[in-house]
């Protein structure tokens, strides 16, 4: 997955973890490149927990879920359920998660 500001993809991993930073916008998981995260207001552009206000987020199969209070959203696009089913739109979502 790209950068979502910048489109730069994620290079070889290496050791130790990632310095690109996960988020959610618009209720879609989302990374950031480290470029972005020094030259960008990126947290400003992060969806923000119903509840907390934490910009602490994560999507799972048509949820976005909060790390600090664990408040949980279910979303179904719009867009894709008009020629998508519930299950195309899981099994593209595990695709993109072992796509990495
Ligand atoms: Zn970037
Ligand atoms: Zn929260």
């Amino acid at each position: 997955m790209p950068c979502y500001h910048c489109g730069a993809r994620q290079t070889d991993p290496g050791k130790g973890p990632s310095p690109w930073k996960r988020g959610v916008i618009k209720d879609e998981q989302v990374l950031v490149c480290p470029d972005c995260q020094s030259a960008h207001d990126w947290l400003a552009d992060l969806d923000r927990c119903e509840s907390c206000g934490s910009t602490m987020l994560v999507r799972s199969l048509g949820e976005t879920r909060c790390r600090e209070c664990s408040f949980t959203k279910t979303v179904v696009h719009a867009s894709r359920t008009g020629d998508m089913s519930l299950a195309d739109e899981v099994a593209a979502a595990l695709r993109r998660r072992f796509e990495g």
